[in-house]
């Protein structure tokens, strides 16, 4: 196996694009079952649901989110409501006070600029309450309507470890796994590196003793298990 600083040295960006999507193929081959793990049904609980993954679990989204729809089942049920109604349905979840309030904005600028429905394109759906450029991508490329691959913690840690970007801006990372990975992969690659990081490359612990990607993965910037004494 090349190490890290000869892999930087000698990979051409055929070479990466190559590797890039043998790391996808031996993903997929570990983990076929890979998807999203928030629960929806509709678009508009989609939306509501990543939204209200940042900085939280899924798991703990999941949790909440059966009464919060079927208490607001449309966006005109959100914008009627008050903000401190909402925060009642997902005070367990971060920052719940500003979430509840861009609920009730949400649901009031869908009513009111298109017609209680959920617009499809990335950009109508930055543009909401709420809703930043990582988590419109994410309901685009879930409800088919674009291909993206928007960048999540764990997609930005992984892309910096996995050597396939060096920067830590979020849409340029997004920039580089456009160019190194084919379009047609780029959902399921999306599923694969959220779920590998979630499993296997952790923030604080990368388990590279058990990785399927070992010796396709230049380890950037992990520093090595300390020695036991
Ligand atoms: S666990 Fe280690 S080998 Fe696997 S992707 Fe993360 S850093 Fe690379």
């Amino acid at each position: 196996m090349a190490t890290d600083t000869k892999r930087k040295r000698r990979e051409s960006a055929e070479q990466k694009r190559a590797r890039a999507v043998e790391l996808v193929e031996r993903l997929d081959h570990a983990m076929p079952e890979a998807k999203i793990e928030l629960d929806y049904r509709t678009p508009l609980e989609l939306v509501v649901a990543v939204s209200l993954s940042a900085q939280t679990t899924d798991k703990r989204v999941n949790l909440v989110t059966p009464a919060l729809f079927a208490r607001f089942p449309t966006a005109a049920d959100y914008a009627a409501a008050t903000p401190l109604e909402v925060e009642g349905y997902i005070k367990t979840v971060g920052l719940f006070r500003n979430k509840a309030k861009n609920l009730v904005k949400l649901g009031q600028v869908l009513v009111e600029r298109h017609g209680g429905e959920v617009p499809g394109g990335r950009a109508a759906l930055s543009e909401l309450p709420g809703v930043g450029n990582k988590t419109a991508g994410v309901v685009t490329i879930h409800l088919g309507v674009e291909r993206a691959f928007p960048v999540d913690t764990h997609i930005l840690r992984l892309s910096k470890r996995l050597g396939l970007s060096t920067t830590t801006d979020p849409d340029d990372v997004e920039a580089d796994l456009r160019r190194v990975l084919p379009e047609a992969l780029w959902f399921k690659a999306h599923q694969l590196l959220i779920w590998h990081g979630r499993r296997c490359c952790g923030a604080l612990r990368p388990e590279c003793h058990r990785c399927v990607l070992e010796g396709l993965c230049p380890k950037t910037g992990v520093k090595p298990p300390k020695k036991k004494p």
